[in-house]
């Protein structure tokens, strides 16, 4: 067991959060020691966002190559190879792997490959599959994210999470996809996209509750008309395997089969296996607390990303991992804006949306104190195939100050558009500022400068 000379920072998970602290951290002269257990770039890089976004893309083609003769091109036969898809996923995967590795080393952090677990508040107890080790710090952030949740259920690990749906060799034909929230819908469409019978399973009567109704509303129906299967109200009571199908008992069905079924009901923080109470971190309702300066109850111990389950989103986690590092070693005192964080769920149409849904402003304002603006229509690019989903502007205003408090949009492009508008929106914009503009024409985005 060596014993390794003491950092000025230890961070327990090289993902989002993690990486960003430790670089900033670095680039003030921190000694710093990133702990991995897996692959360096976490969630976002390895198992969620990026490789999901892939996916994203792989499965438009289908809808696009559809349309194509309407525009002149004619196809006259084309395959979709979701092997190819996956292959080529976990490819482009491990080139960023290796990058992320290359920047930990370009800013002198030192990569140490292994599972933390707390011995006090200043040392960690590392172990890998040949050696055990102990890292000493003056400072440790715990960045070690989530894991899927999995239900206590008969047969409940005969199905996948999501980790697994990067890893496999190729998609089921018929899936059951479990859940009603960002990944359910995701990969629902992504596997629709892609050809394969999806049917989702959802406990309560909507899909993405977190979100505006009428956004959640206009995706339901056309995840519906794209061919999805949706099932309000069912919840799953167990799993058995059959003659290479599975099998899967539902509250309102006896017994139906699929090929395979994905758990997406939350994910919760991954802090089991960290021993904190050898360092006497609190938790509570299993993550671990911290203020508003990512400080936990021990003064030099400090905790960002999904393990405080705040935000569970990649920007949030990077922030919070620079605002850490900018205050500790950069005497740069700031806290994270979580007030307006844009939000989006890359369905097939994409929702997005930054503020207050149109039920959040009526709850906070009261429903007359409000003017809510709408608009929607066929895209230009549906208009020579005459199918596809129609998009849905939406804006949610303060009608004594004019501030608009929501900006929602359903339909491509969505997630860049929003983008841009949060920064005005972050500004304090009003309905009349966004009159003012002057439209782009032909665009989708104009119909937000040009609402009555
Ligand atoms: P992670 O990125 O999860 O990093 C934690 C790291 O810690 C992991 O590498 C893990 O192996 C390591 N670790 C855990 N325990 C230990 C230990 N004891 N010792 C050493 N290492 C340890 N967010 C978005 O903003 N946009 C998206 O489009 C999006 N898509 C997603 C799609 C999917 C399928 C999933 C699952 C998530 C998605 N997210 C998305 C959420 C986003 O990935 C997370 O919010 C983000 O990665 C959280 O970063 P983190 O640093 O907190 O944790
Ligand atoms: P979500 O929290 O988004 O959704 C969980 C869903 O599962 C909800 O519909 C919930 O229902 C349902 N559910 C919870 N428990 C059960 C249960 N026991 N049985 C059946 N259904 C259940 O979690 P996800 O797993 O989809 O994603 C995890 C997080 O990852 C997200 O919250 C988000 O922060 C992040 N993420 C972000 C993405 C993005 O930014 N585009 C993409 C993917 C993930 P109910 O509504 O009734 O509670």
């Amino acid at each position: 067991m060596a014993l390794d000379s003491t950092f000025d920072l230890i961070v327990l998970g090289a993902g989002s959060g993690g990486l960003a602290a430790a670089k900033r951290a670095a680039s003030f002269g921190a000694k710093v020691v990133v702990v991995e257990g897996d692959q360096v770039g976490g969630t976002c890089v390895i198992r969620g966002c990026v490789p999901k976004k892939l996916l994203v893309y792989g499965s438009s083609y289908g809808e696009y190559i559809g349309n194509a003769p309407e525009f002149g091109v004619l196809i006259n036969d084309f395959t979709i190879c979701s092997k190819t898809l996956l292959k080529n996923v976990r490819k482009e995967v491990q080139r960023l792997n290796s990058l992320h590795e290359k920047f930990l080393e370009n800013a002198g952090i030192t990569l140490v490959h292994g599972w933390a677990e707390f011995l006090d508040s200043n040392s960690v107890l590392v172990k890998d599959s040949n050696n055990t080790r102990i890292l000493n710090g003056k400072n440790i952030l715990i960045a070690v994210g989530g894991v899927p949740k999995i239900p206590n259920i008969p047969g409940a690990s005969l199905g996948w999470i999501s980790d697994d749906m990067f890893l496999l060799n190729d998609f089921p034909e018929h899936i059951f996809i479990v859940g009603g929230g960002y990944i359910a819908c995701e990969f629902a469409c992504i596997l629709n996209g892609l050809g394969i019978q999806v049917d989702l399973f959802v406990r309560g009567d909507k899909i993405l509750r977190e979100f505006d109704r009428d956004l959640s509303k206009n995706l339901e129906d056309n995840m519906k008309l794209n061919g999805i299967n949706i099932h309000f109200k069912t919840d799953i009571l167990g799993l058995e395997s059959r003659n290479s199908k599975l099998v899967v008992f539902t509250s309102t069905q006896r017994d139906i089969s699929c090929s395979g079924l994905l758990w997406a009901i939350g994910r919760a923080p991954r802090i089991d296996s960290l021993n904190l109470q050898a360092a006497g971190i609190d938790v509570s309702q299993g993550c671990i607390i911290t203020n508003e300066f990512q400080s936990t109850n021990i003064p030099n111990i400090f905790a960002v990303g999904d393990v405080t389950n705040r935000v569970n989103l990649t920007p949030v986690a990077i922030d919070e991992g620079r605002a850490f590092a900018d205050r500790i070693f950069g005497s740069k005192s700031r806290t994270v804006n979580y007030d307006l964080v844009s939000k989006a769920v890359f369905s097939n149409p994409e929702i997005a949306t930054v503020g207050l849904s149109e039920e959040q402003a009526s709850r906070i304002h009261g429903k007359k104190q409000l003017r809510i603006y709408k608009s929607t229509f066929r895209p230009m690019s549906q208009a020579l195939p005459k199918r596809g989903a129609p998009c849905m502007l939406k804006l949610v205003v303060h009608t004594k100050t004019d501030k608009i408090l929501g900006c929602h949009m359903v339909g491509e492009h969505s997630s860049e558009i929003i983008q841009m508008a949060a920064v005005s929106i972050g500004m304090g914009a009003r309905k009349s500022d966004f009159d003012q503009a002057m439209a782009l024409h032909p665009t989708i985005a104009e119909e937000f400068v040009t609402m009555t």
